[in-house]
């Protein structure tokens, strides 16, 4: 039950200029598609958005030799020029964030207080830090030499800050890009296309080409690509190592999570309950780095979960471009289904499924914040990555049992630890086989900070110092 109420206070539409139909951005210009084009629709109404251009394997041809071509120029500009326009680039997202902002959330569902907050400054801090260090990398310690051309594809939780991780590192290196975003959500891509144009980009350094998984399969098969960048599913991830293995392309994987946040009896509660709530209902739990497991000691369970139910049931879910909303629609009719059946086997495998009353709206794609309490280890939703609003609860005794259950999991992206002792926090950390441990706060992320994973989470890290050696010839 909300214990506030709010008049709506939704965001104005009329700062994007949707078009009825998107082409594929190559050479520097928009182009058609040759095959069937598709359409993308807002999650929240399910309204078609607009029509998008489908890239057929000759489309992606062409925007691989128009990459190729442009190699040759964007490599031998010097990295102080090469910085001048990923700045350009960086202030125009700045100068247009609303309207980025606005047109993330309708494709994607998110609420605009996220996109406005979280993933437009993201964005742009991304351009900014790589920027930085175009003419700096003999001190990178990776070699000054690009690798060419980059194949990208990326999925549809953070559509425009995934775009970002992988084109900045890139053009800074000195490489030129072909990226497919993912198909229920191609529009900021394209939205940065035009970006690109106004910063007058060489035409050819970045191409945009839309589509289904398989625009994604023939980017990552062509063979004149040097480098694969690619964000998404574990399954996704292994067919896309099959076919690069043995081509000599340079390959970096971002795979799925299971995070495990692990709150110590000394923790302070409310603090721990605020990063329980951001692990996991921040982007409606579409996140690969999500607080998924909640891992409780068993002396505060009880004091810690009836604050976070409290807390819980004061979400706002709803209309994603009103400022007071908290949690989103869910992406796709595809993904809802998928949250759903997961959670009826968490119920039938036998935990407890707890979500506060919320009115939901009739149109769109919608789920609840939604916890399991009694959750075994050996249970599916303990185990498989939902990637919706649901948080599994688990309790442990000791630090040792905390690791173990943390680490019981085929992923190994992120963690949590909360607790007063930084000795504690040290210890777990060195014992966690995740690629990013938050102590005392979750989800945060800034382009100088690596963030990649360990075992079925993938392997390369991107931001950082670290993020450029992906995309050199070290
Ligand atoms: P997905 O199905 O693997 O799709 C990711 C991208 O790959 C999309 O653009 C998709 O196109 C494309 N694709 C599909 N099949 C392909 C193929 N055979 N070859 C090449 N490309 C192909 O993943 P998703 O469901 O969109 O995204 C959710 C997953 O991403 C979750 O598992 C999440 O954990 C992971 N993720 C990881 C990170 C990280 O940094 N580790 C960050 C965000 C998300 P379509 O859109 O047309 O299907
Ligand atoms: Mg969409």
């Amino acid at each position: 039950m909300a214990i506030f109420e709010y008049a709506p206070a939704p965001e104005s539409r009329d700062v994007v200029d949707l078009r009825s139909s998107y082409g594929l951005f190559v050479n520097g210009e928009f182009v058609e598609g040759s095959g069937k084009p598709f359409k993308t629709v807002n999650p929240a109404t399910e309204e078609t958005l607009a029509e998008v251009a489908t890239a057929t394997s000759d489309d992606v041809d062409r925007a691989v030799q128009a990459a190729r071509k442009a190699f040759g120029v964007w490599s031998a500009l010097p990295g102080s020029e090469r910085a001048k326009y990923l700045f350009r680039i960086a202030r125009i997202i700045q100068e247009r964030a609303r309207e980025l902002a606005v047109l993330e959330s309708l494709d994607n569902g998110k609420p605009i207080r996220e996109s406005r907050d979280f993933d437009l400054p993201q964005v742009a801090a991304h351009f900014f830090y790589y920027a930085g260090w175009a003419d700096k990398l003999e001190y990178a310690g990776f070699g000054m030499k690009p690798l060419g051309v980059a194949g990208q594809v990326i999925p549809w939780n953070f559509p425009l800050l995934m775009l970002a991780w992988k084109v900045a590192p890139a053009l800074a290196c000195g490489n030129t890009v072909v990226l497919k975003p993912a198909e229920t959500t191609p529009l900021t891509a394209l939205l940065f296309a035009d970006i690109c144009r106004q910063a007058e980009l060489p035409p050819g350094v970045v191409n945009i080409v839309t589509g289904a998984g398989e625009t994604g399969a023939a980017v990552v098969a062509h063979p004149d690509v040097d480098k694969v960048a690619f964000t998404g599913s574990t399954e996704v991830g292994r067919i896309i190592a099959r076919t690069v293995a043995g081509t000599g392309k340079k390959l970096t994987l971002e795979l799925g999570g299971k995070a495990a946040n692990i709150v110590f009896e000394d923790a302070a509660i409310d603090q721990a309950v605020e990063g329980i709530v951001n692990g996991i209902f921040f982007n409606q739990g579409h996140v690969c780095c999500a607080g998924s497991r909640l891992l409780v000691q068993e002396s505060i369970q009880d004091e810690l979960l009836a604050a976070l139910k409290r807390r819980v049931a004061t979400l706002r879910v709803g209309d994603p471009l009103d400022k007071n909303t908290d949690v989103g629609a869910v992406n796709s009719a595809e993904q809802l289904a998928k949250i759903r059946r997961l959670s009826e086997l968490g119920e039938s495998e036998g935990a407890e499924r707890w979500s506060p009353a919320c009115e939901l709206p009739e149109r769109g794609f919608w789920f609840p914040p939604t916890l399991f309490t009694g959750v075994a280890q050996s249970h599916t939703i303990a185990r498989e990555e939902v990637f919706g609003p649901v948080l599994s609860v688990l309790t442990f005794r000791t630090p040792a049992e905390a690791v173990e259950k943390a680490n019981n999991t085929p992923y190994g992206l992120s963690a949590g630890v909360w607790t007063e002792k930084g000795s504690r926090i040290l210890w777990m950390a060195e014992r966690l086989r995740a690629g990013v441990v938050w102590a005392n706060t979750f989800n945060k992320f800034d382009p100088a900070s690596p963030f990649g994973g360990y075992k079925e989470s993938g392997f390369g890290r991107e931001g950082g110092l670290h993020g450029l050696e992906a995309y050199l010839d070290v």
